[in-house]
């Protein structure tokens, strides 16, 4: 068996139960009752919260139901615990991180007592741990600790001042920040730095090399980073999203799907504009196949 098909349900489809029970009408062995009673599951399966929650990002904004690569299977062992626990239809159990997914998530969120931010339907280690209980173990946990940190005075989350401090490290200049995150608490607010994770970056002062290698240092920490221009409508400066950070806004959320399809976040979706040599693969969903 394939590693995906090892995760499938152990429920019996309509049309197997008939043929098993049309088999035992002829060899008596058994009763048919015993056939009806699905098998327990055996394995627990193991959710890489990275790959589910990058899936939630970059999937709900797609035409299709297309699966994020390598996300699929995980994807798939969440949305089965939330269909048996009657908040997803079992149509949607499907490896696609979509919109009713998230929904179905949020609900059971706010099952737990969560609201605004912890309720946004991006699992956060918490929810997601309680909801594998007896299903699945979580690796490669994302925890975004304090929602009060600051870094040179700007609200950010503990996992966005690190990964700030990170990319500080890679060039030989000082990151200054124009704007923090939780600017509201509000998850469907449109915003993009409404949530955590998000941040701008001055370039003032800089070069144009420089602002590409700021760029790129961001980049290669695991953010979605972008130079806004004068020609899109910007005074100069970065725009930073710091990619699978579970507080995230939905509108910041958008742009990490734009950021895995190589645009640039905008509203017209136009291509990024980063210099090739200045772009970074950094994690297993830029090195997949898109
Ligand atoms: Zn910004």
């Amino acid at each position: 068996m394939s590693k995906h098909s090892s995760d499938k349900p152990t429920l019996l489809t309509r049309r197997q139960i008939q043929l098993r029970a049309l088999t035992l009408m002829v060899t008596g062995a058994v009763t048919v009752l015993s056939v009806l009673i699905p098998p327990a599951v055996s394995a627990q399966t193991t959710v890489n919260m990275e790959r589910l929650v990058v899936a939630a990002m970059v999937d709900p904004p797609k035409s299709g139901t297309g699966i994020t690569p390598g996300a699929g299977a995980h994807v798939e062992s969440v949305e089965r615990a939330l269909s048996a626990k009657g908040l997803l239809s079992s149509r949607y159990v499907d490896g696609h991180f979509g919109s009713s997914t998230i929904s179905a998530y949020a609900q059971w969120q706010r099952n737990l007592g969560y609201s605004g931010l912890d309720a946004n339907g991006l699992p956060g280690p918490t929810s997601l741990r309680q909801l594998g209980s007896g299903r699945f173990n979580v690796t490669r946990v994302i925890n975004t600790g304090s929602r009060w940190e600051s870094y040179g005075g700007k609200r950010v989350n503990t996992r966005t001042k690190r990964m700030l401090a990170a990319a500080d490290a890679k060039v030989s200049w000082s990151l200054v920040l124009t704007q923090g995150s939780y600017t509201s608490s509000n998850p469907g607010s449109a915003g993009t730095h409404d949530g955590g994770g998000v941040v701008d970056i001055s370039v003032s002062g800089m070069s144009a090399t420089q602002r590409w290698k700021t760029v790129k240092a961001l980049r290669d920490v695991g953010f979605a980073a972008w130079l806004r221009t004068p020609a899109q409508g910007f005074a100069y400066h970065i725009h930073a999203v710091a990619v699978a950070d579970t507080d995230m806004s939905r509108t910041a959320q958008a742009q990490v799907h734009d950021y895995y399809f190589g645009r640039n976040g905008l509203r017209g979706h136009a291509g990024d504009n980063t210099p090739s040599s200045y772009r970074s693969s950094f994690t297993w969903w830029e090195q997949s196949r898109r």
